[in-house]
């Protein structure tokens, strides 16, 4: 009995340390050109920061260790650090730190509390740390938060001073918007609105992020918008009931399907039965000749990176057995009719639009935001709800390829926007962005980033798209 309480133990103690290791020990650094997080040391009981890696993106740092002596040169300016004590020559002035300097397996650990009085020696910018917080503004960097509620809607829109990219999760009550990479500064404190769908806002900052929590009493759409400068708060639009199903999606203007039967009647309404397998997955690579996308650099345009996603995806996809198609090859101009046409005449069992930014880490997947689509008149149904009867199966595939990325540690948020041709799609349909690794817009184009983002996308998609079993398949039983 004695063991067994002891093994229950560990267990907890296991759970506890995962924990700690993923969030508690993250301290962020922001600074005007880029923000990074390092992982804080524990050292009996005081918490440590390693110095190389918080001055390397700075500016330019060597280190070499001598016995126990510790030198650093950065930029212009030389410093000695020695193990086991409290004096240090920081860019020739003595400094008392609050702990015994460490080196442990060549890295150099200064307390916690130390270094704002370490670095103010060695650049030049204003330092302000936000201590219990675990994050340091470096060069008076902030991207301001300002919530304003509006009755009407009700609506909950949040501007912010900077583009932002936030990990979006809803849970029955709770939206929760997490920023790690975004010097986010608010209010702290909770914010209460009188209002029975969005109740109140929580700002709070801790173990190196920002994050805002709003409480309500119905499920929350979040849609980005102004260049991700602000985010719309909304309830979740309800589905009208509606007459009963009209006839065929038909786009607004001529669009080149190859099959006339893509716009019939006999288009599918409503979710397809489970029996129903659709044979391909269409890839629509954003963006394409006269329509460059984002300039992602000086030389990288946003629609050759998105080819080369696609392509990476296809084959990702094509390894697992599913079919897929791309709706260019090359650098061709296409409207969004003609990629929705393209698609609907496919029939296909998902659609993944790709896109690449530069703002934040790892992809963000988006579904359709119909909530803003007014109903139209007449007995067909719009082409800009198309999506409307695959909305849930949308969100499940979103859902599905939004694990596979966590699964593999990779960041990943999820949000309903308002992004063509999302809406005009009769089928299971996402846009995915990608975002560069570390902040380094090359990687982009990197086999291997995208090779693993590739792979967790397929396994999204083959998770949500079994086929139905082959008769006279897997004698298993
Ligand atoms: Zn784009």
């Amino acid at each position: 009995m004695k063991s067994c309480r002891h093994a229950v133990a560990i267990v907890v103690a296991i759970v506890a340390l995962v924990a700690t290791a993923a969030d508690d020990q993250r301290f962020s650094i922001y600074t005007p050109h880029t923000s990074y997080s390092v992982t804080l040391v524990d050292r009996d009981g005081r918490q440590y920061v390693p110095l190389f890696e918080v001055l390397a993106p700075l500016g330019s740092t060597a280190a070499h260790q001598d016995g126990d002596k510790w030198k650093l040169k950065f930029n212009n300016t030389e410093s000695e650090f020695k193990s086991g004590k409290n004096k240090a020559k920081v860019n020739r002035k003595n400094i008392d730190l609050s702990a015994p300097f460490v080196i442990d397996n060549g890295r150099a650990l200064v307390p916690l509390r130390s270094l704002v009085s370490v670095l103010a020696r060695l650049v030049p910018d204003s330092l302000e740390q936000r201590e219990p917080a675990h994050r340091l503004f470096i060069g008076g960097v902030i991207t301001e938060l300002k919530t304003e509620f509006q009755s009407a809607g009700p609506k909950l829109v949040l501007r912010f001073s900077a583009p932002v990219n936030p990990s979006i999760s809803t849970e029955p009550g709770r939206l929760r918007m997490v920023f790690t990479r975004e010097p986010v500064i608010a209010a702290a404190g909770t914010q209460a609105f009188d209002d029975k769908t969005i109740r109140a806002a929580s700002f709070s900052e801790h173990d190196g992020i920002a994050e805002l929590t709003i409480n309500s009493g119905a499920p929350l759409l979040a849609t980005f918008g102004e260049q991700n400068r602000t985010i719309t708060i909304a309830p979740v639009p309800q589905v009208r009931a509606q007459a009963p199903p009209p006839a065929a999606t038909t786009p607004p203007v001529p669009a080149p399907a190859p099959t006339p039967e893509a716009a019939s009647p006999s288009a599918p309404q409503g979710r397809a039965p489970a029996t129903h397998v659709r044979a391909t997955v269409v890839i629509d690579p954003g963006h394409g000749g006269d329509d460059r996308g984002a300039a992602l650099s000086g030389s990288l345009a946003e629609k050759d990176v998105t080819l080369a996603w696609a392509r990476r995806l296809r084959a990702a996809l094509e390894q697992k057995g599913i079919p897929a198609s791309l709706l260019r090859e090359g650098d061709t101009s296409l409207s969004f009719d003609q990629r929705a046409a393209l698609t609907n005449a496919a029939r296909p069992l998902a659609f993944i639009t790709l896109h690449a930014g530069t703002t934040g880490a790892g992809v963000r997947i988006y579904t359709a935001h119909l909530g803003e689509t007014a109903p139209r008149a007449g007995s067909f149904l719009p082409w800009d709800a198309a999506q409307a009867s695959f909305l849930d199966s949308s969100r499940a595939l979103a859902g599905s390829v939004a694990a596979e990325m966590t699964k593999r540690s990779i960041p990943v948020g999820t949000a309903p926007v308002l992004l063509r041709p999302l809406n005009n799609v009769a089928a299971s349909a996402v846009a995915i962005e990608v975002m560069p690794l570390a902040g380094n817009v090359a990687s982009l184009m990197d086999a291997t980033y995208q090779q693993s983002i590739c792979a967790a996308i397929a396994d999204g998609i083959a998770g949500v798209s079994k086929p139905a079993p082959q008769p006279g398949a897997g004698a298993a039983r």
